[in-house]
């Protein structure tokens, strides 16, 4: 395999005649079959992007869904998205409008099959495809049946494991769940966390892994990692039991972060995705910066498990920027390439 192979994280910003751009949560532009055709269209041109860009391990882009949460729950019976409730979300970091469960969670069919095969269909190099995380989900949703977070937390990873499956059938190689709480609710993780995706990923024949980071570029987000302090060290508490867990993979943001680079040493033998291209600023990077965040990583983590990516997913980014990064990300793992090989 060669070495510092490249993916994203998941998504990349949608074409403004499928979505308003630069937004999180982005309207739709068109419907009905329109629509349907738009999804996959762009899929394609996000396969072709990452392609021509260098990118080893592609992903569909997120192109068919509108959140990347959210795409997950339409597919659910048992929540009610007329009943939307404003929540404190991540720890009340920010509010968001959420749907409420009203009764026991069931998947209405296949949620991701169409792109996935699509995908598939489309391009000869591996294939990641992203779910959300079990903890993530009741963090983003209002419940009014279960009564128990975990108990709720479960519940989803069961679907999870449903689609997961079904995914891996599709022809995924690569299915990783994003848990963006996982920084948030240190103690829960050890509790329950890694115990829900041991759960989504049960039986699964392809490689697992698991996205943790800070969030997107958006201003919650920018506001809070300001008051984080110098070193970022929440990671320090939840690596270890990450270490411990069933998943091969972990996805942590590296470039512009303040995580101790050292604190990797603490994944122990799990593959690594390590962000080197920052999601949170338009300054494109150069092929020359991406290359030390991966040679910084390979002070602390075996060169063969360093996997280089983007901090977080792309989504609310312009589309000319997003494609500049990818760029970049490319040259510089191939730039880190030729030096540490
Ligand atoms: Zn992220």
């Amino acid at each position: 395999m060669t070495l510092f192979p490249t993916t994203i994280a998941g998504s990349l910003p949608k074409p403004a005649w499928l979505a308003e751009p630069n937004k999180l949560w982005a309207p739709w532009r068109l419907s009905g079959r329109d629509l349907d055709e738009g999804k996959r269209d762009a899929t394609l041109l996000a396969l072709k992007l990452q392609e021509d860009c260098g990118i080893d391990i592609v992903t569909d882009g997120e192109q068919s869904r509108q959140h990347f949460v959210h795409g997950f729950l339409e597919c659910v019976d048992g929540i009610d998205f007329a009943r939307k409730v404003e929540i404190g979300i991540r720890a009340d970091r920010y509010k968001a409008m959420v749907p409420t469960v009203t009764g026991a969670l069931r998947l209405k069919g296949r949620v991701h099959g169409r792109e996935a095969r699509l995908a598939r269909a489309h391009t000869t190099r591996r294939l990641k495809f992203t779910l959300p995380g079990p903890m993530t989900i009741v963090d983003t949703i209002a419940d009014a049946h279960y009564g128990d977070r975990v108990k709720m937390a479960m519940a989803f990873a069961d679907l999870l494991n449903a689609e997961a499956r079904a995914l891996a059938a599709d022809g995924v190689d690569v299915i990783q769940f994003d848990e963006p709480a996982f920084n948030v609710y240190m103690r829960e993780v050890s509790d329950w966390g890694i115990a829900a995706l041991h759960r989504a990923i049960e039986g699964l024949a392809c490689t697992t892994a698991v996205h943790i980071c800070y969030g997107y570029g958006i201003k919650a987000n920018i506001d809070w990692k300001a008051t984080l302090g110098g070193e970022w060290r929440q990671y320090e508490e939840i690596f270890p039991a990450l270490a411990a867990s069933r998943l091969d993979r972990v996805s942590v943001e590296c470039r512009n972060s303040r995580v101790p680079p050292g604190l990797l040493k603490l994944l122990g033998s799990k593959a690594v995705e390590i962000g080197v291209i920052d999601v949170a600023s338009d300054e494109i990077e150069t092929p020359e910066e991406v290359a030390a965040v991966i040679t910084a990583a390979a002070d602390h983590v075996p060169k063969e498990a360093i996997i280089a990516g983007t901090n977080c997913g792309m989504a609310p980014m312009r589309f000319d920027v997003a494609l500049a990064k990818l760029d970049a990300l490319g040259k510089g793992a191939a730039l880190a390439r030729q030096r540490l090989a």
